[in-house]
């Protein structure tokens, strides 16, 4: 199953992405953890992508198209992908498909993740994310250790105020146009009421698609931040 998330930076896509990931048994693809590797590495996408990224503007479709065209390829994307801010142009969704129908593969859902500018700005700004595995973390300073490998949590260059503004700017004009271009094509999409517990966002998404009957914690009060 191949599954395209979209939504605006802040949003969770890579906080369900990986949630997604362990219960439905399919690899995360995020084409941002993948240039922020390049640019540490020094290679020479990571070379062309580093000022974009720093700036809170898209990297070019070429650079993203090179990126997808080998992961979807590759042996691990074999039983499908959870593509995360993988497709955020009409050109890359429009390249992405014909490189998938080539292997006689195709997009299978799109979920949209919805959360209003206030409280993407909220959560960008109080963002750490681990320098190795990359998982974001909330409410968690600079210079702890992440859970999951234990290396050193750091603040995103880019989710410094002005790239803040920058990103969701950019979303509105360059990506959020992706949501119509799948629409006319007769791709399934479900939006995702995203300003929830993270829990209740992670049974939202399996139930769009398909994977859980009822909603977590349906019942139950939910305890909002
Ligand atoms: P994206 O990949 O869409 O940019 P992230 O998954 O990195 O978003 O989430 C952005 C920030 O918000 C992170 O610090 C993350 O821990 C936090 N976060 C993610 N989902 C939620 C949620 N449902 N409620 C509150 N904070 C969240
Ligand atoms: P993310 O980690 O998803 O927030 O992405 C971080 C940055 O990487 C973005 O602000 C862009 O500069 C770049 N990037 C990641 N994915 C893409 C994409 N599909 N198209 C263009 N730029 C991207």
């Amino acid at each position: 199953m191949i599954i395209v998330l979209l939504g605006p930076p802040g949003a969770g896509k890579g906080t369900q992405a990986d949630r997604l990931s362990t219960k439905l048994g399919i690899p995360k693809i995020a084409t941002g953890d993948v240039l922020r590797a390049a640019v540490r590495d020094g290679t020479k996408r990571g070379r062309e992508a580093k000022a974009y990224m720093d700036r809170g503007d898209l990297v070019p479709d070429s650079v993203i198209l090179g990126i997808l065209q080998d992961v979807m390829t590759s042996p691990a994307a074999k039983k499908g992908a959870i593509l995360d801010g993988a497709v955020r142009t009409v050109p890359q969704a429009e390249g992405l498909g014909t490189m998938l129908k080539e292997i006689g593969k195709k997009v299978d859902k799109v979920l949209l993740f919805d959360v209003d500018d206030e409280e993407l700005v909220k959560r960008l700004s109080g963002r750490t994310v681990c320098e190795g595995c990359q998982t974001p973390y909330m409410g968690r300073e600079p210079g702890s250790i992440c859970e999951k490998c234990g290396h050193k949590l750091v603040r995103r260059k880019d989710d410094e105020p002005e790239a803040i503004r920058n990103r969701l700017e950019v979303y509105r004009r360059q990506t959020a146009p992706v949501v119509d271009w799948y629409r006319n094509h007769k791709m399934s999409v479900s939006r995702i009421d995203a300003d929830a517990p993270v829990d209740t966002v992670t049974s939202r998404a399996l139930k769009a698609l398909g994977r859980e009957k009822r909603e977590e914690g349906r019942g139950k009060r939910e305890v909002r931040k």
